[in-house]
């Protein structure tokens, strides 16, 4: 997971310029319940920052009319997302994130913003800023409408958590004579980790199907590099890899320790088969 500042921006503004435009009888309906979103808000990020999103029940409940809780939701699909509505410089902007790359998944394109709560759950919480993160769609898609039960099925949220200062993502070459050699990711929370973050962190990898889709381009990954380790001898290969290793650990800000890249480059870097030859089969 790639970490992200909080996004500089004010729940009320956005929220009022996103019902700016609505019709009259709706503007209304959705001025009346502003200061209910403001207050969803900050309860959201307290929560948020504690870990402790599945104790926020009772704000589900908020508000209880059937009409408020469709116009609050109707606030980002129709007063957010499209082009030509009042809040889509919001939309826009919260979408904008370093080579647009999904913070949840580390690899594809960003395409939507993904509700940390779905809002069809928290209408209150459709147009909070706190809770829109930028997501592939196929991120999106995976999460759904899931709402955690336990704080342990929180999957991370790429604003309050920081997990880069510690490695757990780990890669494994397999080795095979009989049929192509692959390489298989997983997760081992250091010894010391906080027991619920480390089962939130195996949450997140499960949630987003992160071992198959790292599988994937670690395998294309190795076939990009095959050409140039063959230009090497074993110890210029040894050192390559484990330069690259190093620099993709250093970037902090695209994974650090937890890139899948640091992973993959390690498992090779200390891989004797690879190294000797077996870079060859990729
Ligand atoms: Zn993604």
């Amino acid at each position: 997971m790639r970490p992200l500042s909080v996004p500089n921006l004010s729940t009320r503004t956005v929220y009022r310029t996103c019902i700016g435009m609505a019709l009259p009888r709706h503007r209304t309906r959705l001025e009346a319940l502003e200061q209910a979103v403001v207050d969803a808000a900050d309860e959201f990020e307290a929560a948020a920052e504690a870990a402790k999103l599945h104790e926020l029940q009772e704000l589900a409940k908020k508000p209880t009319d059937a009409a408020d809780r469709t116009q609050l939701t109707n606030t980002y699909t129709s007063r957010m997302v499209p082009e030509d509505s009042a809040g889509n410089e919001f939309y826009t902007l919260l979408k904008r994130v370093r080579h647009k790359i999904c913070p949840l998944c580390g690899i594809r394109d960003v395409a939507t913003l993904d509700h940390q709560l779905p809002k069809k759950k928290f209408p209150l919480l459709s147009v909070v800023p706190t809770n829109l993160v930028p997501a592939c769609g196929h991120c999106n898609r995976l999460k759904g409408e899931d709402v955690p039960k336990s704080a342990a099925e929180q999957t991370l949220h790429p604003y309050y958590d920081d997990v880069t200062d510690q490695q757990w993502l780990f890669a494994r070459l397999n080795e095979s004579e009989s049929r192509p050699p692959e390489i298989t990711y997983s997760i081992s929370p250091p010894g010391d980790a906080d027991s619920v973050l480390a089962a939130r962190i195996v949450h997140h990898f499960q949630t987003f199907q992160l071992a198959e889709l790292y599988g994937a381009n670690g395998g294309r990954e190795m076939s990009n590099i095959r050409g140039f380790l063959r230009i090497l001898d074993a110890a210029g290969r040894a050192t390559y890899l484990a330069k690259m290793e190093h620099s993709v650990a250093m970037d902090k800000d695209a994974g650090g320790l937890n890139h899948w890249r640091k992973a993959l480059y390690q498992a090779l870097a200390g891989n004797s088969w690879y190294i000797n030859g077996g870079f060859a089969q990729f």
